[in-house]
């Protein structure tokens, strides 16, 4: 038999190089295995970091990480064809320690995270793809891989393989995707010299902006839009569900493009170098997307398990601290030398205790609502521009007219009371 692993950690995304950060700080003998050339090749981001699950794993991370601006500027933006509505908040304090969130450029945070994991004593092999979990009397008991005599074994693997994870799904942890759970999303990052950033923005060198952005970006489908400032660029995203995708036909590279000549956005990135386009899926299905996380000598972590708050743009933090509280649950189960389902269970309890999953909870109901109710991007969005030119356009009307309009652009066509029933199904979905 080839050397045995206490830990065998499958994927060097957020997930499992925070898996094998705790694993090998708590002394287990642990190996982390990556597809790509380096950890971070093949992976994409918009990219905010929020820092608290970061900091929780390494103090101070903002001393030594590779990092863009921390985000001192956090906007919403609704477009109209031709028009745009922002809303946001700038708080100087964020632009110190200990940090709200930073931009990151995932091809070298990520070789950065997975090099903590190896300072505290884990093995990292990059260019080796697991193909599949080896199983002996129900309980996984290590991988195979696609090297020569690939075969490794553990007491636990930790399926940390991303979005697609092949791996859950062979072992019947999770089924396929839906296409309404996953969306489609290509970002682009741009090129632009510092003072340029600056001055558009209204930051300093070490400020940065995140906006998200919704309505026309998406052509009225359920996703969204976003533009954050690195140091010296932009990375610029847009996606929606495969569902939407397949449905009205739309082509996500046709989406960016619109989205980057959109008059609210053309000026923020023009003259800039293209440096890199990038493609990839999110889970966005929320609660009801998570299914099984802890089996016989198995846990699930991050995007394989579907721990994306889609509604917040929180995915990296949500995978890192679910690769520390399943860490931490082998390191007790090591203690106990019960690597069975139930004595890894107490990973799914402190999932279920976290931020990660009461917040997915919280709004369980909102990725479905907003897919299978398409009024709400298609019709809603655009009305909310419109109302919001009207109330800032100054051309004799008096106000009490323009709110009789604005209300009767909402109700016409559809009563009061459909207008009403939508805003209760909202805001139920989300409160
Ligand atoms: C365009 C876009 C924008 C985003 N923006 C944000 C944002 O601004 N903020 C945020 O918090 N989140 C964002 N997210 C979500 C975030 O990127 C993910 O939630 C996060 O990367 C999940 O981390 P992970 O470690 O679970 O998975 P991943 O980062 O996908 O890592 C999985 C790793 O496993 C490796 N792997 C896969 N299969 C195998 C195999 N069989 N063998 C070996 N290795 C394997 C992969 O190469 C990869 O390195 C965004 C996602 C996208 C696509």
């Amino acid at each position: 038999m080839s050397e045995k692993f206490d830990v065998i950690v499958v994927g060097a995304g957020p997930a499992g190089s925070a898996a094998a950060l705790v694993c090998a700080r708590n002394g287990l003998n642990t190996l982390l295995i990556e597809r790509g050339e380096y950890p971070g090749s093949k992976n994409v981001m918009g990219g905010v970091l929020f820092s608290k699950e970061l900091r929780e794993l390494v103090p101070e991370f903002w001393k030594e990480a590779p990092l863009e601006r921390p985000v001192v500027d956090h906007r919403y933006m609704v477009l109209g064809k031709e028009s745009a509505v922002n809303i946001g908040y700038k708080g100087m304090e964020w632009g110190e320690e200990p940090y709200n969130a930073f931009v990151v450029q995932r091809a070298k945070f990520d070789q950065w995270f997975a090099q903590k994991a190896v300072q505290a004593g884990a093995l990292l092999i990059n260019k080796t793809v697991v193909t599949e979990c080896i199983v002996d009397k129900g309980k996984v008991v290590g991988v195979r891989t696609d090297r020569p005599d690939g075969d490794l074994y553990a007491d636990v693997v930790v399926l940390a393989d991303g979005v697609n994870s092949l791996l859950a799904q062979q072992l019947g942890f999770r089924k396929e995707h839906k296409p309404g759970d996953v969306a489609l999303c290509v970002m682009e990052c741009i090129n632009l010299p510092k003072e340029k950033v600056n001055d558009r923005f209204n930051v300093k060198d070490n400020q940065g902006v995140a906006i998200e952005i919704f309505g026309e970006a998406t052509k009225g489908n359920f996703g969204a839009g976003f533009l954050y400032t690195t140091n010296d660029g932009i990375n610029i995203g847009v996606g929606t569900t495969v569902a939407a995708m397949v449905k009205d036909k739309l082509k996500p590279y046709d989406l960016l493009d619109e989205l980057k000549s959109h008059p609210a956005i053309k000026p923020l990135i023009e003259g800039g170098e293209s440096a890199e386009y990038l493609a990839h899926l999110i889970p966005e299905g929320g609660y009801r997307s998570v299914q099984k996380v802890v089996g016989n000598g198995a846990v699930v972590v991050g995007d394989a398990a579907s721990l994306v708050n889609a509604i917040n743009g929180e995915g990296s933090n949500m995978a890192m601290h679910s690769g520390q509280l399943a860490a931490k649950a082998i390191v007790q189960a090591k203690k106990r030398g019960d690597f069975s389902e139930a004595g890894l269970s107490s990973y799914r309890d402190a999932l279920h205790d976290s931020f990660i999953m009461k917040d997915l909870e919280k709004y369980k109901d909102a990725p479905h609502t907003l897919e299978s109710n398409p009024q709400y991007f298609k019709e809603y969005i655009p009305l909310v521009t419109k109302a919001v030119g009207k109330y800032f356009t100054v051309d004799g009307t008096t106000q009490r007219d323009k709110q009789k309009q604005i209300i009767k652009s909402f109700t016409e066509g559809k009563g009061t009371f459909k207008v009403l029933t939508d805003i209760y199904r909202v805001w139920k979905a989300v409160k």
